[in-house]
């Protein structure tokens, strides 16, 4: 059934044709194509690869770059196609926010020319796929104390060390490896099938299961020196990316809570109890609904303003804290009070609630928890870092 969208305040009125169109046509796809799929995929664990050409025929590759084949669309364009994918499902966009965010765009902001014109085009057309290493086995929150280590060797590198929690791992023909080299934090280019570079998938997890999350090992995995990213050095590198995903992320649950919110309205309105009444007829039912509508309508705002700023160049990493921070916790309150108001029918997979929430769990954690973003919002109004 097409998705009528949840627009409470007359938020459409502030967007331009290009970004309804744009909003449309990712919205069609995920009804016609994507949703039909994802219930199935989530149950057996297993990730969608069969929607990569379509989503890169669209444009939704790297949306937001300029250049190589990129759409070069604006970045509430790209929030757009972002909250209508996760409105499929997180995994989903997980793999659209990292091919986008975290390969393309490091390779499109730091990389060599060379690096440029082979990957982007690659990338944009999914005919590859990337990966991005930063977490380790002992560092999630801390980055800044990662153990893999690039060593000089010649007029090449030398890896050694291990990756965790890595969306795409295994499916990926590239990997970006952050690692620490003697002058700081670099990022290289490894591709699948270099002697030393293993991948190794993670079972057993009960939130992203249509997603594909992996552990990489480097051992003496020696590269040439043009695997290196020449524009990234310091932990300013990766964290420049995650700005990006993150970004992308403070619009994508905005999907996951649409859903979630427009399942249980729905839900309320026939569901009957008491005298064969509606559940939606009870004052402790529409106070749920009107507290969900009530921040979903604020959450669209805030990422509809960051946008914008971020289309002026204005929006720095501590505004986008907040975006993220604030709607992964709205999208998953939404998610658990649309769960209770669906009673035991809220459990299972015929809806998509318990989905969202459990995939929301993990965005909740990954890219900077909501601790670390509240310390990054503590640190911009006091002046004083509070992470150790
Ligand atoms: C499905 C999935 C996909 C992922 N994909 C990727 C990927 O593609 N690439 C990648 O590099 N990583 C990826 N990650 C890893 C993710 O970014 C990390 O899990 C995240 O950074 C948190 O690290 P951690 O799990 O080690 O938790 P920890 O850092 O151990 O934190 C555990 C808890 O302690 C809290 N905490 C930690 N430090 C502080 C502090 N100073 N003050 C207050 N509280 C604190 C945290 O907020 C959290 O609640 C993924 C994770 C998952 C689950």
């Amino acid at each position: 059934m097409a998705f009528r969208g949840v627009d409470y305040l007359l938020i459409d009125s502030q967007f331009s044709e290009q970004e309804l169109m744009v909003r449309n046509t990712a919205r069609r796809f995920v009804d016609e194509r994507a949703i039909p799929l994802m219930r199935d995929c989530y149950r057996d664990g297993r990730f969608p690869r069969e929607l990569i050409p379509e989503i890169a025929e669209m444009g939704f590759l790297g949306a937001n770059l300029h250049g190589y084949n990129c759409a070069g669309m604006s970045n509430v364009e790209y929030g757009l196609v972002m909250q209508e994918i996760e409105r499929a499902d997180s995994g989903l966009r997980s793999f659209v926010s990292v091919q986008g965010a975290l390969v393309m765009y490091p390779i499109h902001a730091y990389g060599s020319e060379e690096q440029k014109s082979h990957w982007l085009p690659r990338l944009q057309s999914g005919q590859a796929i990337g990966s991005f290493g930063l977490t380790e086995p002992g560092f999630g929150s801390n980055p800044a104390g990662m153990l893999t280590r690039a060593v000089r060797d010649g007029s090449g590198w030398v890896l050694n060390g291990e990756k965790t929690w890595i969306t795409n791992g295994s499916v990926a023909d590239v990997a970006i490896v952050w690692a620490r080299a003697e002058d700081g934090i670099r990022g290289f280019l490894v591709e699948r099938g270099t002697p030393g570079f293993t991948t190794s998938d993670i079972h057993g997890k009960l939130s992203m299961r249509a997603s594909v999350t992996s552990s990489l090992a480097l051992s003496d995995c020696r590269l040439p020196d043009s695997a290196m990213l020449p524009g990234a050095k310091g932990l300013k590198g990766p964290l420049g990316c995650l700005s990006q995903a993150r970004f992308g992320i403070g619009w994508g649950v905005l999907g996951a809570a649409m859903d979630c919110y427009e399942t249980a309205r729905a839900y309320t309105t026939l569901r009957r109890q008491f005298d064969g009444k509606p559940l939606a007829i009870h004052q402790l039912v529409q106070e749920k609904l009107a507290v969900m509508i009530t921040e979903i309508t604020k959450a669209q705002l805030l990422a509809l303003h960051c946008g914008r700023l971020k289309d002026m160049g204005k929006l720095d990493p501590a505004h986008i804290s907040m975006l993220k921070r604030n709607n992964v916790a709205i999208a998953l309150d939404c998610a658990r009070a649309s769960r209770d108001l669906l009673g035991a029918n809220g459990i299972t997979d015929e809806y998509p609630i318990m989905r969202h929430l459990s995939n929301l769990e993990t965005v909740k954690t990954y890219e900077g928890t909501d601790h670390i973003h509240a310390l990054v919002i503590g640190e911009r109004v006091t002046g004083i870092a509070a992470y150790k």
